[in-house]
C-alpha cells in the first residue's frame, strides 16, 4: 500500500519564539494517524524543531537545499548540513523556488541526485500555471517537469521520492483544484511514471496534492484514489487546522 503523507510547508514564516509556540500547539494535537506527518520550518528553526519533536510522530524536513557538497555558495545549505542535524527529507522544486529563485529543471535534477546520494527522501514539487491550464497544456507541462528532473534516475530510486502536484494557480490563492481535477492529474502523473518505470514502481509512489488544501476540502481530496495526501502551506501554520487535515484520512 502507498504511504499517506501530510506535510506542512511553513515557508519564510515564524521566528524562533513563534516556532516554539507552533511546536507546542502541534504536540497538543498529535494523535495516532494512518498518515505520515511532516513539517518544514525555516532553516534557522530546523534544529530546534528537530530536538523538540524527537521521538514524536512528526518528521522535521527542509524546504530546500543546494546541489553542491560544500564550497563557495554564500547563503546556501547542503545536504550534509541537513543530515548532520537529523533532517532526512527535503522539499525540492517548489513553485516559489522556481519563480523567485529561477530554479530550473536542470538544477533540480542535480539537487535530486545529491539528495539521493545522501540517502535523503525528496518531496518533489511541480505543477502548471493558470495560463497552461487555460490553454489545455497542463499535462504537457507537468510531464516535462517530471521527465526533466527525474527520468534520468533508475526506477528503484523512486522508493525515496514523493511527488507533490501543486498547480501554481491554487497555491496561496484560496482557489483549490476540484477533487476531480486533482484525481485526473494524479492519475496522469502515475501513468507517466508507469510508462517509463512500470506500474509496479508507479503504484508505490505517493503523490500529494498542494494548493489551498484546508480542513474543509481535505477529506474530499484525500478520498480520491490517486491522491495520497497533501503538501500544505497556509493551513499548516495553525496546529488545529493542520491536524484537522491530517485527520481527514
Ligand atoms: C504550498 O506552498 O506548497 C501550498 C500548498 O500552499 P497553500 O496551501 O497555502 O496553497
Amino acid at each position: 500500500m502507498r504511504k499517506q503523507i501530510v506535510a506542512g510547508n511553513w515557508k519564510m514564516n515564524n521566528d524562533l519564539v513563534q516556532t516554539e509556540a507552533l511546536l507546542i500547539n502541534l504536540k497538543k494535537q498529535i494523535q495516532t494517524s494512518s498518515a505520515e506527518v511532516m513539517v518544514a520550518p525555516a532553516f534557522t528553526n530546523l534544529y530546534h524543531a528537530f530536538e523538540s519533536l524527537k521521538g514524536l510522530n512528526i518528521e522535521v524536513i527542509a524546504q530546500n537545499m543546494h546541489y553542491a557538497e560544500n564550497g563557495a555558495f554564500t547563503g546556501e545549505i547542503s545536504a550534509g548540513m541537513l543530515k548532520s542535524i537529523g533532517v532526512n527529507t527535503v522539499i525540492l522544486g517548489h513553485s516559489e523556488r522556481r519563480e523567485y529563485f529561477n530554479e530550473t529543471d536542470e538544477a533540480l535534477a542535480k539537487k535530486v541526485d545529491t539528495a539521493l546520494d545522501h540517502d535523503m527522501r525528496i518531496i518533489f514539487c511541480f505543477g502548471e500555471e493558470l495560463a497552461d491550464r487555460k490553454s489545455g497544456n497542463e499535462e504537457m507541462v507537468v510531464a516535462s517537469q517530471i521527465k526533466n528532473a527525474l527520468f534520468h534516475l533508475p526506477g528503484w530510486k523512486f522508493k525515496d521520492i514523493i511527488l507533490a502536484y501543486e498547480p501554481v494557480w491554487a497555491i496561496g490563492t484560496g482557489e483549490t483544484a476540484t477533487p476531480e481535477q486533482a484525481q485526473d492529474m494524479h492519475a496522469f502523473i502515475r501513468k507517466t511514471l508507469a510508462n517509463q518505470f512500470g506500474y509496479d514502481i508507479a503504484n508505490r509512489v505517493s503523490i500529494l496534492y498542494g494548493g489551498s488544501c484546508k480542513p474543509s476540502n481535505a477529506k474530499e481530496l484525500f478520498t480520491k484514489p490517486d491522491v495520497d495526501g497533501g503538501l500544505i502551506g497556509g493551513a499548516s501554520l495553525n496546529a488545529e487546522d493542520f491536524f484537522a487535515i491530517v485527520n481527514a484520512f
